[in-house]
């Protein structure tokens, strides 16, 4: 089964991801994890990327398909993966088609957490306070044009996978547990 998690900082995928991991046996995918762990590794990419992660930008198309096609050949992968945070534009979602039909694969539900604008921030403090924000780019600032960047380059793939009718919209306004039982309505019956 490949999924993938779609829906602004802040909406609460991580906190999903973890609960289809547990319940599907399929690995996590995030890309935001490899390139954090990759900056603190200091490897060739994440001396590559640290400036753009810090600033909310996204990383070049190339960088983030390249990435996502060598993760996904491992064996871990072999009965499917939650895709989170990727794609994050249509070129990459379009790269990601194109490495799915080379190994005669496709994607089978594309999540969409929706969220009030609104309440995101406001998890974002929450965020910050309970990790002493462990990450560089939870603070205010960055956190708003990530919030931009995901309306400017990444709210079109909506558009895109509705087209291929991949697309389930979910209420992430929910608790947790709610989100999570709304998610599992929607994986069971695709799961094959
Ligand atoms: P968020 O919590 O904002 O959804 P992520 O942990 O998914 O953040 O990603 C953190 C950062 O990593 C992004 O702001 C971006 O710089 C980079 N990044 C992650 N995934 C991608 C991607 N698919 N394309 C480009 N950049 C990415």
């Amino acid at each position: 089964m490949i999924v993938i998690f779609l829906g602004p900082p802040g909406a609460g995928k991580g906190t999903q991801a973890a609960h289809i991991v547990e319940t599907y046996k399929i690995p996590q995918l995030s890309t935001g994890d490899m390139f954090r762990a990759a900056v603190k590794d200091e490897t060739p990419v994440g001396l590559k990327v640290k400036a753009v992660l810090d600033a909310g930008d996204l990383v070049s198309d190339d960088i983030v398909a390249a990435l996502v096609e060598e993760r996904i050949e491992q064996d871990d992968c072999a009965d499917g993966f939650l895709l989170d945070g990727f794609p994050r534009t249509v070129v990459q979602a379009e790269a990601l088609d194109a490495m799915l039909t080379k190994k005669e694969l496709a994607v089978d539900a594309v999540i969409e957490l929706r969220v009030d604008e609104g309440a995101l921030l406001d998890r974002l403090r929450k965020r910050i306070k309970e990790t002493g924000g462990a990450r560089s780019d939870d603070n205010e600032e960055t956190f708003k044009k990530r919030l931009e960047v995901y309306a400017d380059q990444t709210a079109p793939l909506i558009p895109f996978y509705e087209k291929q009718g991949n697309l389930k919209a979910v209420d992430g306004m929910g608790d947790v547990e709610a989100v999570s039982a709304e998610i599992d309505a929607i994986l069971s019956e695709i799961r094959r």
